[in-house]
């Protein structure tokens, strides 16, 4: 099976590749000679990961290359703090404007949050996989605090400033391979690989509880879960028909009221 990765970022498709089964080939932008960059232009992280996904499907479809495609997948990430109500999110990496700068974007946020003692955040991927039926989209959490000040040399982005749940250490205090075996990422990645690998059997898996959802309301359901104590994980994928979006959910519960 070959699978393309919308990414030119040679590192993660490397990482990628990495935790692929043998028959799955992973090809990049690069392998095709696509150089453009793709303007993400929706207002969501699923939007991203979306329009990204179904633009090189598309682009598949016009333009020839030498490897045949099975399907595509790309991501798209962020981190949403919730006495901010959900921001940065979406505009994660240019928080604080123009250039991207990551020195730039943790200043900004401890400003932000300088009056206040709610440091509840969480970082989310969203995968989106397209293949000739439609797009499936796959969400990775993980749930943490901000520091009041950055901590740590390791990572990238607001990783001095996250501390997840359970953990003293910021993810720029962790080596690579912790923060990976418990990242948003590798999350939302493990849920593709699992739908790759189980994807001769109907899908999505025997939901508890299935909801159809437009944009609006998919935007403000995501809100409400950050804010819930309740829930401690949300297996959850989004999957595209049209107009429509379908969440397949399933809850686990702390205990915690
Ligand atoms: P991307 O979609 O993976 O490029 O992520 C967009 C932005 O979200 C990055 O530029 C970072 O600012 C932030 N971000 C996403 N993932 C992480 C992470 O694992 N650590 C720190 N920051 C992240």
């Amino acid at each position: 099976m070959n699978l393309l990765f919308a990414s030119s970022n040679q590192n993660k498709i490397r990482e990628i590749q990495a935790l692929l089964p043998k028959h799955i080939q992973l090809i990049g932008l690069k392998d095709i000679n696509f150089t453009e960059e793709i303007q993400e232009t929706a207002d969501t992280i699923e939007g991203n990961a979306k329009l990204k996904s179904e633009f090189i499907f598309e682009f598949l479809k016009t333009n020839k290359v030498n490897t045949p495609i099975d399907a595509v997948f790309a991501d798209d990430s962020g981190l949403e703090v919730m006495a901010l109500n959900g921001a940065p999110g979406v505009y994660s990496a240019r928080y604080a404007g123009e250039p991207k700068n990551d020195i730039a974007n943790n200043s900004k946020l401890l400003q932000e949050l300088n009056k206040t003692t709610k440091r509840q955040a969480q970082f989310k991927t969203v995968i989106a996989y397209t293949n000739n039926k439609c797009t499936t989209l796959f969400e990775g959490v993980i749930k943490g605090t901000i520091a009041y000040e950055p901590r740590g040399k390791n990572g990238f982005g607001y990783d001095p400033l996250f501390i997840p749940q359970g953990q003293r250490s910021t993810f720029a205090e962790m080596d690579a391979d912790t923060k990976n075996s418990m990242s948003h990422r590798s999350k939302a990645l493990q849920k593709l690989l699992n739908f790759i690998a189980n994807s001769n059997e109907d899908y999505p898996p025997a939901p508890v509880d299935t909801f159809v959802f437009d944009e609006y309301r998919r935007n403000s359901f995501t809100k409400q879960i950050i804010q819930r104590k309740d829930i401690s994980n949300l297996f959850s994928m989004w999957q595209s028909d049209g107009d429509r979006t379908i969440l397949w959910w399933r809850l686990s519960r702390t205990g915690r009221a």
